[in-house]
């Protein structure tokens, strides 16, 4: 049996919520459909001279509560589907943790790492212009993602104020500080896993000291998990990348993992550890799995062979719907996406801030809020979990994300 793509898998995972909330028909039936999709083609001159024709998309989910805001991905499997699915995900997130933000995502159908760096610039400039027209730090704030960084979001800004004839700093985030970037945005999302793993521990009266990790994927999200978590304590037993993962049961030595790979083009490929497969690494017996790579890795197959105590989801979507059950069934708890990689918006949220205040923070009073807000959201669904008798955290967080969505919809009323 094939299981249902990220976009089904968000639907089932709001009606799952439903049977907690109290929301009006027609409210609920306008959060199950993006609020609009943008399809566009985009012509490159490739360094060899030749033009290859990009497709890409940037969706737009719901704006009751706010601009929308959500990330530009890179990836050869990216679909309207998927980012439709991820733009709904961005909207329970910014609800979830009570940003004045909706939810939007965007995407080009590409391998980067086929493509030279001129390629990747040309490329990035012709998508903003092809979306220019939707977004603005008003309207949409785009922010990275998937294999796209700082630098992509520079170019982006660029681009953007090149048309506007003036310098809009704060029509992305996650830019470089140089340009208008907060201290702490890189490392935001990777901080945020690490607070919630730490504070789910807790919760279940797990010690983070010695506590077995094991993380899918090691780029942004996932090596900061991985040294943050190594900071506090844990054992990081193994992670991985697309070029495989390693293992040692005693615990890696995460600082040296992590100078490998910043002199290994990013790559874990070669690394002297003990190798096994990705699909051992999430059915190692450990005290927490995080994958953070990409989403319906942990499917019901791979659900029924799962070993961890916990699953911290530090990628979105990372657990298909029929996977979610079968952890249920198992009393394995799964951390929600929405709550446990909320920290990248959050810290987009502050930088977005300060752009508009023309005032930067210091890096102190960053990782403050984002650890404010963030705790917040944590005991949040916990209250809802238990005071409700919610069977799953997921759905605990879903009731809150939709509570706030559809109250902002019942306020502003349907126009006209
Ligand atoms: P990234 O491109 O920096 O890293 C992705 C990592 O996953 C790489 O190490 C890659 O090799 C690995 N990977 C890809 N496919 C894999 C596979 N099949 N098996 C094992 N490893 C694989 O991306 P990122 O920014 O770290 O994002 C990771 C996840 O976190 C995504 O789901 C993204 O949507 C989510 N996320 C990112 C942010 C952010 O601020 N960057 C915020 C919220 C959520």
């Amino acid at each position: 049996m094939t299981e249902s793509g990220p976009l089904d898998n968000m639907l089932a995972q709001m009606e799952d919520a439903r049977e907690y909330v109290d929301i009006d028909d027609g409210i609920y039936e306008r959060l199950q459909s993006p609020e609009r999709t943008l399809s566009v083609s985009l012509p490159v001159r490739m360094d060899d001279g030749t033009v290859e024709v990009f497709e890409a998309y940037r969706c737009q989910f719901d704006s009751a509560r706010g601009p929308y805001k959500g990330g530009i991905r890179y990836h050869p499997t990216v679909s309207q589907e998927e980012v439709s699915a991820l733009a709904g995900w961005m909207t329970w997130k910014t609800a979830l943790v009570d940003l004045p933000f909706g939810g939007a995502k965007g995407g080009i159908v590409c391998n980067p790492k086929e493509l030279s760096d001129t390629e990747i610039e040309q490329l990035t400039r012709r998508y903003t212009e092809g979306i220019r027209r939707m977004i603005g730090p008003d309207t949409d704030i785009p922010a990275p993602d998937m294999n796209t960084d700082p630098r992509t979001m520079a170019w982006i800004m660029d681009t953007y104020s090149v048309y506007q004839g003036y310098a809009v700093p704060e029509v992305v985030t996650g830019k470089p500080t140089e340009i208008g970037g907060t201290d702490g945005r890189v490392e935001a999302t990777g901080r945020g896993v690490a607070i919630i793993t730490e504070e789910t521990f807790e919760y279940f009266d797990t010690d983070v000291r010695n506590a077995d990790v094991a993380i899918q994927g090691f780029g942004n999200v996932g090596s900061v998990t991985a040294r943050l978590l190594d900071e506090r304590g844990a054992n990081v037993v193994a992670v991985s990348d697309v070029t495989g993962a390693i293992y040692d049961p005693d615990g890696l030595d995460v600082d040296d993992v992590l100078d490998y790979v910043a002199g290994n083009d990013g790559r874990l490929e070669g690394y002297d550890a003990g190798s096994i497969s990705n699909d051992d690494l999430l059915t190692l017996d450990v005290d927490a799995l995080i994958p953070a790579a990409i989403e319906d890795v942990i499917t019901a197959d791979v659900a029924e062979r799962l070993e961890a105590d916990v699953v911290v989801e530090a990628a979105n979507g990372p657990t298909t719907f029929d996977a979610a059950n079968v952890l249920e069934e198992r009393e394995i708890p799964v951390v929600p996406d929405i709550l446990a990689n909320a920290g990248g918006v959050i810290v987009s949220y502050l930088e977005w801030v300060q752009n508009s205040q023309q005032y930067s923070w210091e890096l102190e009073e960053v990782h403050r809020d984002l650890e404010a807000r963030i705790t917040s959201a944590f005991d949040e669904t916990l209250a809802a979990y238990e005071e409700k008798q919610i069977p799953t955290l997921r759905t605990a967080a879903y009731t809150i994300a939709l509570e706030r969505t559809a109250s902002a919809h019942e306020y502003r009323g349907l126009f006209p």
